[in-house]
């Protein structure tokens, strides 16, 4: 599969369309979801354009992969969400549910999250 340049998160990486930005650096962005599945529901995307955690892993230089981890726990301080936990999770293809055709985490907290998938 292609890279689509006109998704929505291509957009907003390219400022086309706005985003409620928590936190940023030269390898990724994070903002809020447009739609939270739950009291705090952020959204982190690497600013290389891939399709999913498996295009990430295969094409992306170590230093993306590493800014992209490490981002997570950055995120996860400053939103102060260590003590209590949150969840983190990614969508990936049809199966997945994946809809935003470029790579990105789901990051869940500020309440219980719930079970981990519904049947
Ligand atoms: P996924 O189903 O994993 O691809 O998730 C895509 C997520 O992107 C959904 O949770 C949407 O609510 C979110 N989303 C779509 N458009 C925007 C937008 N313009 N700003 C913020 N989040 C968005």
């Amino acid at each position: 599969m292609i890279y689509d340049k006109q998704n929505i998160f291509a957009k907003i990486l390219r400022k086309e369309i706005p985003c409620n930005k928590v936190y940023e650096n030269d390898y990724v962005l994070a903002f809020h979801d447009v739609n939270p599945q739950k009291k705090l529901h952020i959204l982190l995307i690497p600013k290389g354009e891939y399709l999913n955690l498996d295009d990430f892993n295969e094409k992306a230089t170590d230093k993306e992969i590493i800014e992209f981890n490490k981002a997570i726990s950055h995120i996860v301080k400053l939103l102060k969400l260590s003590n209590e936990g949150y969840r983190i999770l990614s969508n990936i293809g049809n199966n997945g549910g994946q809809e935003v055709l470029h790579l990105h985490y789901h990051i869940f907290g500020g309440e219980k999250i719930g079970p981990m998938v519904t049947k």
